[in-house]
């Protein structure tokens, strides 16, 4: 078989390991904590960690906490569990660039002695007004030919908390008439008095990200900083910072598209949103691609790494069909997870030739397709629950199912002939009424007589009631995913809620978070959330139908 290629980043490794640029390739995932992760987030960290782990380097987990308005302890934790689950093994260690406050501060310090960077006193709007435009260059700062003794002087001031929030930065020196915007004299700290989630109130003046950042990796030893594109043009700062401050193994940026999924809302923002407004029951609500939002309506770690596998990796945004998703995870749970029969809505079937007080047991196959998982004892007797929609009064066209003088087979039961039904005085069918042949016990018959249609069942006293929650797309792309002023275009079908379904007594036993094909409906997950003692709440997961081939 022909050797799978290698992305565009596997051969910048290979190449730099065969120059003996690096010994052992370190590479990291950074996460800011303010929010919760997404499918987006998982392609990095399953990127990062999958790079580590084939040549033979180390993968850093690092909260990226610089930042601390917007960061909470709530995500740090959600994010721990995330990053866990998908199995990306970080060695027990956590990094956070907060802990770093100290040396990034060294750093500034030695920028403004070696004359690199010097502390400015214009407003913000007017930082704005002298950065120039995308045609226009910049004006130099009147602060920016400060001595290295005053900026040290005044620097040393910012930090000890001797000027108010915002009327001085500290900024690179590097060039006010540069192509790249990045690059005109960007900042490199700012004094903000803000309680730190790690570090308190230690510290009033906080580094910016396309400062810290640099230093971060650097102070790790990461080799390989793999980015996302919109960090294109700040790689010349990166690159600026990590050798102005002379660092002997200076990392390196690489930059890869982000993953965009159809029919769904990714972006922190926009998640965040549609939970602070209560659109969403919470960061994992089943509609969302949030990890843990797919956790709870029953996707693996299996089906996403598969997923990510098919997805590739690509220097060009491109949109990925959420269908590629579903057919994974449809995949990795067709052979591991029973099929059982659950009624989500249900019409009664009474068999009339079927003596009253009976009760047999079928012995069912687990799983059709995977002996190894053995099988169960199914109780059958006289009256059954079936999918309303698996009768009709009047035949349509194509239809096999069950209709007046229609036989077919109850799934490892019986065949039946329907003889009758009953109507309420709107027309609503209630019962539906059929005869059985005891000689077709197991779903054949002895004459070798064909039936073509096979329905599900379940034995009415039995049965376990059930809510059922089936999902749809939360916007349609085809609409636009974003109204015009900024708001998500919902799709109001997106969730539907099945109060009155009937599962088989053998899920009595399930556990919240155990999933299982529902026979002809799809995979479901008990959820994991809203499952209590004497109620249980089954997640669609997907539907038996896949519109992605691979
Ligand atoms: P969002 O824009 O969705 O809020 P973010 O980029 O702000 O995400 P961070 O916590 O800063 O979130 O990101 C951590 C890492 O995950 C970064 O390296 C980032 O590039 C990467 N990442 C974020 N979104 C995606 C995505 N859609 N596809 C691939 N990688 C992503
Ligand atoms: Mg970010
Ligand atoms: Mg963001």
């Amino acid at each position: 078989e022909e050797a799978i290629s290698k992305n565009f980043i596997e051969q910048i490794i290979e190449e730099d390991l065969k120059e003996g640029k690096y010994e052992k390739i370190v590479t990291r995932f950074p996460p800011e904590p303010n929010g919760y992760l997404h499918i987006g987030h998982a392609k990095s960290i399953l990127l990062n960690y999958g790079l580590a782990k084939e040549y033979g380097g180390d993968f850093h987990f690092r909260f990226d906490d610089t930042n601390p308005t917007k960061e909470k302890t709530e995500y740090v934790d959600s994010i721990k569990e995330d990053v866990e689950w998908l199995g990306a093994d970080y060695d027990q260690t956590i990094y956070f660039a907060s802990d770093y406050f100290d040396r990034m501060y060294e750093c500034a310090e030695f920028l403004i002695k070696k004359g690199k960077a010097y502390v400015c006193d214009l407003t913000p709007e007017e930082i704005r007004e002298y950065r120039g435009t995308l045609t226009e260059p910049g004006k130099n700062s009147p602060y920016r030919d400060r001595m290295p003794e005053e900026n040290l002087e005044l620097f040393r001031a910012m930090k000890n908390g001797e000027f108010e929030d915002g009327s001085k930065v500290l900024r690179a020196k590097i060039d006010m008439t540069s192509g790249n915007m990045n690059m005109r004299d960007p900042i490199l700290y700012r004094i903000a008095r803000m309680e730190h989630h790690n570090t308190g109130d230690d510290w009033c003046i906080y580094p910016m990200y396309d400062f810290a950042h640099p230093l971060e990796d650097a102070f790790e030893g990461v080799t390989h900083s793999i980015c996302t594109l919109e960090f294109e043009d700040h790689r010349p700062l990166y690159d600026w910072v990590v050798k102005e401050c002379e660092f002997l193994h200076p990392p390196k940026q690489i930059e890869f598209a982000k993953l965009y999924l159809t029919n769904v809302v990714t972006g922190k923002r926009y998640i965040k949103k549609l939970v602070d407004d209560g659109i969403v029951d919470g960061w994992d609500d089943p509609r969302l691609v949030t990890l843990s939002a797919l956790r709870r309506r029953g996707y693996t770690p299996e089906s996403i790494r598969r997923f990510m596998e098919l997805v590739g990796v690509a220097k060009s945004h491109s949109s990925v069909d959420y269908a590629m998703l579903e057919y994974c995870i449809r995949d990795d749970l067709k052979l591991k997870k029973p099929r059982v029969s659950a009624v989500l809505d249900p019409i009664k079937l009474v068999i009339t030739n079927y003596p009253e007080d009976q009760v047999e047991y079928m012995e069912v196959k687990n799983n059709q397709e995977n002996e190894e998982m053995g099988t169960r004892k199914v109780p059958f007797c006289r009256e059954l629950y079936i999918e309303r929609d698996d009768f009709k009064i009047e035949r349509p066209k194509k239809y096999f199912r069950l209709y007046p003088g229609n036989e077919v087979r109850l799934m490892n039961g019986y065949f039946v002939t329907c003889t009758d039904y009953v109507a309420d005085e709107d027309g609503n069918v209630t019962e539906v009424h059929c005869t059985y042949d005891p000689a077709s016990r197991g779903g054949n018959s002895p004459d070798g007589r064909k039936v073509k249609g096979t329905i599900h069942w379940v034995a009415a006293p039995f049965a376990k009631k059930a809510e059922v929650r089936l999902y749809e797309n939360i916007v349609d792309e085809e609409k636009g995913v974003y109204n015009e002023d900024g708001s998500v275009n919902l799709n109001p079908n997106s969730l539907k809620i099945l109060k009155d379904c009937y599962v088989e007594p053998s899920l009595e036993e399930a556990a919240p978070g155990d999933s299982f094909q529902f026979v002809r409906q799809g995979y479901f997950c008990l959820d994991t959330k809203d499952t209590s003692e004497d109620h249980m709440v089954f997640n669609r997961i997907v539907s038996m139908k896949s519109s992605y081939q691979p």
